[in-house]
């Protein structure tokens, strides 16, 4: 299992961080992928990736929903940490755009998720996007920027229609899968059918998105191993193989190399 979207830095973990990391660890978790959401978090992210000896990996990026009047002076802090000699980050994320709460920053957040993305070109980084309820803008933008250079990334927390799965598949992109696919009347084990497995990596976005039986409680690693069974259900394929498959998946797609 690769949790490729994990907030490990995110504070409810600060008391017993040693403890939950060990849990993943004996549960089989292979790899975490932390994603940074924004220039204030940046060194959270790095310090408990230090902390864990390289099991946890750090992404930066600036999260749409974090997009205020300072955003240019945002952007500016993380493209300084981005571009440092070895800087260890594995992706740019999480970016993209987010219209549901607030619309205030609506051009800025557009005008933002183009300059990440550039980033990830010029650094040759894949990219971890969010995307809630602004499907047709950040299509557009990512196929634009896609026809100047490629670019490799997931769409973080799908859970949208199989038309749209299959545009961003058909982009070239993966689609990150975790807790939602659990919850009862869920459509998106509907959506996924005709979707290849091999387009398809795993995620928790813990704290958030709990999968069912701990819907409600803190979210971890392991319980990634709920979103498996219900991708066996959909795929009719062993829990083992859709493991397999999809770790195989986050390891190309973020190229993680020591392989277990
Ligand atoms: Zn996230």
């Amino acid at each position: 299992m690769i949790d490729t979207h994990c907030h490990l830095d995110d504070p409810v973990y600060e008391a017993d961080f040693d403890t939950v990391l060990a849990a993943q660890q004996a549960a089989g978790v292979e790899r975490i992928l932390v994603p940074g959401v924004d220039a204030d978090n940046a060194q959270a992210v790095l310090d408990v990736c230090r902390r864990s000896h390289g099991y946890l990996l750090p992404a930066i990026g600036l999260h749409p929903e974090n997009i205020h009047a300072d955003w240019q002076d945002q952007l500016d802090r993380l493209h300084q940490l981005l571009t440092i000699p070895q800087a260890p980050y594995i992706a740019i994320g999480e970016i993209g755009l987010d219209y549901h709460a607030d619309l205030t920053y609506k051009e800025e957040q557009k005008q933002a998720f183009i300059t990440q993305l550039e980033w990830a070109q010029e650094q040759d980084l894949p990219v971890m996007i969010h995307c809630r309820e602004a499907t047709q803008d950040c299509l557009d933008l990512l196929r634009h920027t896609m026809l100047k250079k490629p670019l490799h990334g997931v769409m973080h927390c799908f859970s949208g229609s199989n038309e749209v799965a299959r545009q961003i598949v058909d982009m070239g992109l993966y689609l990150g899968i975790g807790g939602v696919i659990t919850f009862k009347n869920c459509l998106l084990r509907e959506h996924l059918g005709n979707i290849p497995i091999e387009r398809i990596v795993l995620e928790t976005d813990a704290p958030y998105m709990t999968p069912v039986p701990y819907r409600g409680k803190r979210n971890e690693s392991r319980f990634i191993q709920y979103v498996i069974e219900a991708l066996s259900t959909v795929y009719g394929l062993p829990t083992d193989e859709i493991d397999r498959i999809t770790s195989q998946n986050a390891r190309c797609l973020f190229r993680l190399k020591d392989e277990k």
